[in-house]
């Protein structure tokens, strides 16, 4: 048993690998310094993902893609593994960090908000909204023009996720984005879906998917890791079958983070690239990949 954390930062053909290797480093960093300091796993879950929301590089909060009518609209979900609450987000144009949104809507009666019910919760709770123009960085929407003129090839890349095993074994997992690329409006995809784009149950582990999310929802992707941590020990061996599944049966691409309840992490992706950074007790210091 023992505390760790690991991040992802997206899967696909990401273009600018030194900027989301530095942010996946940097969110890793906030968030296993929150859980060394012997905060819970979903504070500490939640501090990565912020992290990574406010920094440009990644597809969700500031920086998120653009969709076809030129918006950002987010979607994210945070899930305690020690009573299987969860809080949900969906569609939200006015919220700077939608996964904080979504941690007190898991603190509430509810699980799942979207649009524009979601951002009036927010603003009960004392979330402060944003306009949508704070939310378009100046690279999406010089991105988002071409896109006007040529629809983007490969739709997707830096969605975040995090899971956190906290001191007292407790296992927390969230998942932030901007969705695919020039998305219709009103689509939502696997990320704040319970099971598809995050999961997490003491009892054996959580997960935080990303990729194409249609194909991820189909095969419930998140939830099919963490069961498969019950026959397979290391969090690797259960990712790689997760993501093989996701392939075979639906013909599907992305990749996964997974950590079991001892502590021990995973990851497995079929795209070119997946950005991730992850720390336990035994490494002590953060390993980043790219
Ligand atoms: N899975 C996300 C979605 O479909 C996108 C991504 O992870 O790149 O909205």
């Amino acid at each position: 048993m023992g505390i760790a954390l690991i991040v992802h930062g997206g899967a696909g053909e990401i273009e600018t690998v030194q900027a989301h290797r530095r942010g996946v480093e940097i969110a890793a960093q906030i968030g296993w310094d929150v859980l060394r300091d012997g905060a819970s796993a979903l504070d500490a879950v939640q501090a990565a993902i912020i992290a990574m929301e406010d920094d440009p590089a990644f597809d969700a909060g500031f920086g998120s893609f653009l969709n076809r009518d030129g918006i950002v609209e987010m979607d994210a979900s945070i899930m305690d593994g020690r009573g299987l609450d969860v809080g949900a987000v969906a569609g939200v144009t006015r919220v700077k960090n939608p996964i904080a949104l979504a941690r007190r809507i898991l603190e509430s009666e509810h699980t799942f908000l979207i649009a524009r019910g979601a951002e009036e919760f927010a603003r009960e709770r004392g979330i402060a909204l944003v306009e949508n123009e704070t939310l378009r960085a100046p690279e999406q929407i010089a991105k988002w023009k071409e896109w006007l003129a040529h629809p983007p090839r490969a739709p997707g890349g830096g969605t975040v996720g995090c899971i956190a095993v906290d001191r007292d074994g407790n296992i927390a997992a969230g998942t932030s984005t901007g969705g695919m690329k020039f998305k219709r409006a009103g689509r939502v995809g696997d990320s704040p879906l319970v099971g598809c784009g995050t999961f997490a149950d003491n009892l054996l582990g959580g997960a935080s998917t990303t990729g194409w999310g249609e194909a991820i929802t189909r095969v419930v992707l998140a939830k099919f890791a963490v069961d498969a941590l019950a026959n397979h020990r290391d969090p690797n061996a259960a990712a790689q079958i997760a993501i093989e599944h996701l392939a075979n049966r639906v013909g599907g691409t992305g990749g996964i983070i997974l950590a079991n309840r001892d502590g021990q992490i995973g990851f497995a992706f079929n795209t070119p690239r997946m950005a991730l950074a992850f720390v336990n007790e035994q490494s002590r210091s953060i390993i980043a990949e790219c």
